[in-house]
């Protein structure tokens, strides 16, 4: 019984003995069983009572002649309710004593209060004990003060037994009905939790389906609202949920709006808090946390009118926040793998796309392309760094004032990334007030993302994406842009090691000119492209003697000697090569054959004035042009090659030109 204390104890007594009890429609036997017992004496009191108030109208209604004064004791014969208190006050103790007389005997008692003189007036008091139906148990004591004639005395006292059984009655249909009330309770509890058992199945049925973290949230405000109306309700999350439902609504752990709320996220638990409301009404704050298998998303609030809501409401609303954090758990990491199959497809695309080219601007303009689109962003910069020069080149952007720009080390954001080395993210560049950007102010953007790009652990170039709306990057795109950056250092890295390969094949290690392979090449390409060129042939005389006179290491050095005077006395498109051993070739674009030949013979004054030990060179010249007949690039070697040769017959130290029929 202590278990239920808001609860009538006998009623709950009784409660429990309604399983055992076969109801049938049509059949009454089982209400004849019911009765009350020794144990729910002590209980007994408010029914006790409301019988007796609903007897003392009909039982004085009864024409007696004398005055009848009615009063009722419990099973411990104490008096509980009186009509006339003024009696029981002047005879207290007779009266006391006469309903333990009557309790102890369970016989019908009487005793004389009061006779007058003249023995007209008497006043008795009666006692008679009320029983219960089944067992007989005396349960109360049913008083009777009678004031009157002896004759009326007489009167009365045999109305006595009468009156008692109509007490009885009223007793027990006071005790039926309430048993009844009773069982409608028990039926209607029953219901009620037979409903939230059947909503809550529902409920976890709807959110097994929901694969979208808004989905969840949505269904679970929905249901909640349906089933309880008259509560306030909203969700509370600790990080930013940009969805279209206004009652879910951000967290804010750093102040003091909802501090409740703010508790029972940190502590994990429901936190309950009343309070009465402005309009006077008494009113339950709830917080209950919106927590998965890895951690607490969010906190329920509600706030609920005070007697809307049972304990069980709560243990429902409990259950119900925690199917909706494993659903939201569940739909947040579908949405997480999701992010990163499409992540993965990107960066595979991504680096597939990069390593089909080895040019690196080719590399550069489809990255800055693809940046763009990845990230919605308005502009893109990439930028590298030239270390020789010390500055950085803007080498491919969608801003076109920025266009090929360079700028020193230190400057702007690129100087920030430089310095730190790490990534950086801008939700409002005009508060954050630490760096002054040119492409930021020029662009009016407000939002950044920028990271550095990275060969071989140093910082070679930058990437920075912007957007005028402030806010506009999120967090996984700072990620994801760290991520393709990577790959992207490393394509401009295997180009530039390309590059490098490609050139060193290209050139001749002693003199530094180009191989002869690329000369030809060249020779190919011009002859395609141009209508006219020349070529000179340049060969240092007596090398041989050179080399036995002061050894081939001073041989080596006239040859690069040679060969920096030719390359400072072309011009810088004309293609400088060593043909093969101390002959070299000079490819003149579109030059006429006597231009070429005053050039060859600077570069034959220039060698015997400036060589030490002082050398000579011959040359030979030849020429084509798009009419001639024979417009090889071996008949343009064979002819400057005849012309040399000519040279050194004709004493060397001088230059010739070969024409067609020579
Ligand atoms: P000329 O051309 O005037 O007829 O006489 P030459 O002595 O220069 O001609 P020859 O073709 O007989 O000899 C070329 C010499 O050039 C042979 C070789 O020792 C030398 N030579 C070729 N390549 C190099 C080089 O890279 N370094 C040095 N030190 N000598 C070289
Ligand atoms: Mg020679
Ligand atoms: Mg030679």
């Amino acid at each position: 019984m202590a278990e239920h204390p808001r609860e009538d104890p006998v009623i709950s007594n009784l409660s429990s003995q309604i399983p055992e009890l076969s109801i049938h429609p049509g059949e009454s036997a089982w209400l004849e069983q019911l009765d009350i017992t020794v144990h729910d004496f002590p209980y007994i009191h408010p029914l006790l009572r409301s019988a007796f108030r609903d007897w003392i109208p009909a039982v004085s209604a009864l024409e007696v002649g004398g005055q009848l004064s009615w009063l009722l004791a419990d099973w411990t014969a104490e008096v509980i309710h009186t009509e006339d208190k003024a009696i029981l006050s002047i005879w207290h103790e007779r009266i006391s004593q006469l309903m333990r007389t009557c309790l102890d005997s369970g016989e019908t008692t009487a005793v004389k209060l009061y006779v007058d003189a003249a023995e007209e007036q008497h006043i008795i008091a009666a006692g008679i004990p009320v029983r219960t139906k089944s067992k007989a148990e005396i349960f109360a004591v049913l008083g009777c003060i009678i004031q009157g004639s002896a004759e009326e005395i007489a009167f009365g006292e045999r109305i006595l037994g009468m009156a008692q059984q109509h007490f009885t009655s009223c007793f027990y249909r006071r005790f039926e009905n309430t048993f009844f009330k009773d069982m409608i309770a028990i039926q209607e509890q029953a219901k009620r939790e037979a409903q939230r058992r059947s909503f809550l199945v529902d409920v976890v049925q709807r959110l097994h389906d929901k694969i979208d973290v808004d989905a969840v949230l949505h269904e679970v405000l929905d249901s909640i609202v349906r089933v309880y109306p008259n509560v306030h309700l909203e969700i509370l999350m600790s990080q930013d949920h940009q969805g279209s439902n206004s009652r879910v609504k951000l967290l804010q752990l750093q102040a003091d709006t909802d501090p409740l709320c703010v508790q029972a996220f940190m502590e994990g638990k429901l936190l309950r808090n009343s309070f009465r409301a402005e309009n006077g009404q008494q009113q339950l704050e709830i917080a209950v946390p919106l927590s998965g298998k890895q951690g607490v998303y969010g906190v329920f609030h509600l706030f609920i009118p005070y007697e809307h809501f049972e304990e069980a409401d709560i243990q429902l609303v409990e259950m119900l926040a925690d199917t909706a954090g494993t659903a939201f758990e569940n739909a947040k990491l579908y949405e997480q793998s999701n992010q990163l199959i499409h992540e993965l497809r990107l960066i595979n695309e991504l680096t597939q796309r990069l390593s089909q080219s080895l040019q690196l601007k080719e590399i550069f303009k489809f990255a800055t392309d693809e940046l763009l689109h990845i990230f919605g962003a308005e502009y893109c910069c990439i930028s590298q760094l030239d270390k020789d020069k010390d500055f950085f080149e803007m080498v491919s952007t969608n801003v076109t004032f920025l266009s090929k720009e360079i700028f020193p080390r230190d400057c702007g954001v690129c100087g920030l990334v430089y310095a730190t080395k790490e990534p950086i993210i801008l939700s409002d560049y005009h508060s954050y007030g630490r760096v002054y950007s040119r492409l930021m102010e020029e662009t009016g953007s407000s939002s950044l993302i920028g990271v550095p790009l990275m060969i071989r652990g140093e910082v070679s170039g930058t990437i920075l994406l912007t957007h005028t709306r402030s806010n506009y990057f999120s967090y996984e795109n700072y990620k994801l842009l760290q991520v393709l950056s990577t790959h992207i250092g490393l394509a401009v890295a295997n180009a530039s090691l390309h590059a490098e390969v490609r050139r060193m094949a290209n050139r001749d290690m002693l003199t530094g000119l180009f191989a002869r392979h690329y000369l030809d090449d060249k020779l190919l390409e011009f002859q395609r492209r141009d209508a006219k060129g020349s070529l000179i042939v340049v060969d240092i005389d007596k090398f041989k003697q050179v080399n036995d006179t002061y050894g081939h290491q001073i041989g080596d050095t006239i040859l690069k000697q040679v060969c920096n005077i030719i390359q400072s006395t072309v011009r810088k498109i004309d293609v400088c090569a060593r043909w093969g051993g101390e002959e070299l070739a000079v490819y003149l674009p579109g030059m006429e054959l006597e231009e070429g030949y005053q050039l060859a013979e600077n570069i034959r004054e220039r060698v015997a004035v400036e060589t030490t030990p002082p050398v000579t060179v011959s040359c030979g010249v030849s020429h084509w042009s798009r009419k001639d007949e024979k417009i090889s690039v071996e008949s343009l070697f064979y002819r400057a090659d005849m012309a040399l040769y000519r040279s050194k017959n004709n004493g060397r130290n001088q230059t010739q030109v070969g024409r067609d029929n020579q």
